[in-house]
């Protein structure tokens, strides 16, 4: 197997351009898969509190330190703060629950999972008798002051954010006393997301690629393109899947990649891509084919002061 390269942070730490993502990966096949992932080479493994399954991931993962397949500091996991708790005094408590959940005494990589915030308290998707949710203007620069005490307090490596968009960065960026080193966003075939992307790579934020896939057969019915007859061509000339095509041009951004998979047969498949590379032409091609959908808009959070996805960039 080729090796996976690093992506370096501002702060000097690196991380795995490819990894295993574990959204909507349910107990009983998420320590299966992390676990054979691991065998198989991957070292970078993306979670989060929203997907409660930190408890199942850190079993796995502590099995394959105790059992001598890898050390610690070999791995590179990542969790994020979920939106119930974005005050200030509520987010080392956060990370600290996170921490207890996966079994580690520090995460490498701790995002703010989005920008704006849900009433405080248990319920992850607050409702109200009517079912709306229920939200609060809490501003991210005051989260991003937990989030820095998280690192200070050694819990966190590395701090950073997700679905932030260019002017919500920009603010963080002039109060910010510890940098964020990572914006966690959509991007695919559809959604290559390079103004972002660029605007990140400026500003010393590396960006990791989730929904790589378009996260086939997703809620909101939107088509991933891996069927796309330039596509195709490309997977023939290459002797690569679909998925492999598509993977292969999202990293070809410069950024990580983090698909989501519990199939055996895919967790190989989809890290069989450093062996090949698409040409300048063909990375266009494929750009010229993204329908700009979004699988991850959040809509019941439409409206609120800090919804990422009403400007452009
Ligand atoms: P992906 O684009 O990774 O797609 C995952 C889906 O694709 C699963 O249904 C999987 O099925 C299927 N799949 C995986 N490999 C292949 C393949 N080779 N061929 C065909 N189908 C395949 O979507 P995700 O939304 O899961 O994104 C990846 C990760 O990014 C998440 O798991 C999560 O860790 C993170 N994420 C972060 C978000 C954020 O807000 N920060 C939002 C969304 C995701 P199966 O498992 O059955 O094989």
């Amino acid at each position: 197997m080729a090796e996976i390269p690093n992506l370096t942070f501002s702060n000097g730490h690196k991380m795995p351009v490819f990894g295993i993502g574990t959204y909507q990966s349910r107990a009983g096949d998420v320590e299966k898969a992390v676990s054979e992932a691991i065998n198989l080479g991957y070292r970078h493994i993306d979670t989060a509190y929203y997907y409660q399954n930190e408890k199942e991931i850190g079993q796995a993962v502590r099995a394959k330190i105790e059992d001598g397949t890898v050390k610690r500091e070999d791995l590179f996991i990542t969790t994020k703060l979920w939106n119930s708790f974005h005050k200030e005094e509520s987010v080392v408590p956060a990370c600290k629950k996170s921490l207890e959940n996966l079994g580690l005494s520090y995460v490498d990589l701790y995002l703010i999972h989005w920008p704006f915030a849900f009433k405080e308290g248990g319920d992850l998707l607050p409702k109200d008798e009517n079912g709306v949710l229920q939200m609060t203007d809490t501003d991210y620069l005051e989260t991003w002051r937990g989030m820095e005490e998280c690192a200070r307090l050694g819990l966190a490596r590395s701090i950073g954010i997700s679905n932030f968009n260019s002017e919500q960065i920009t603010r963080l960026l002039g109060v910010a006393k510890i940098l964020p080193v990572n914006n966690q966003i959509e991007v695919n075939v559809n959604l290559n997301q390079k103004p972002l992307i660029d605007f990140c790579k400026k500003h010393n934020i590396t960006v990791t690629a989730f929904s790589p896939l378009g996260q086939p057969g997703n809620r909101a019915g939107i088509p991933n393109s891996l069927d796309n007859p330039k596509i195709v061509d490309l997977s023939k000339k290459y002797n690569k899947t679909p998925a492999q095509i598509a993977l292969r041009y999202v990293l070809q951004h410069g950024i990580s990649i983090i698909p989501k998979t519990v199939t055996p047969s895919r967790l190989k498949e989809n890290m069989n891509i450093f062996d090949f590379s698409l040409t300048d032409e063909e990375m266009a091609a494929i750009a010229s084919i993204g329908t700009g959908q979004r699988v991850s808009r959040f809509g019941d959070a439409k409206g609120h002061k800090y919804y990422p996805f009403e400007v452009a960039v």
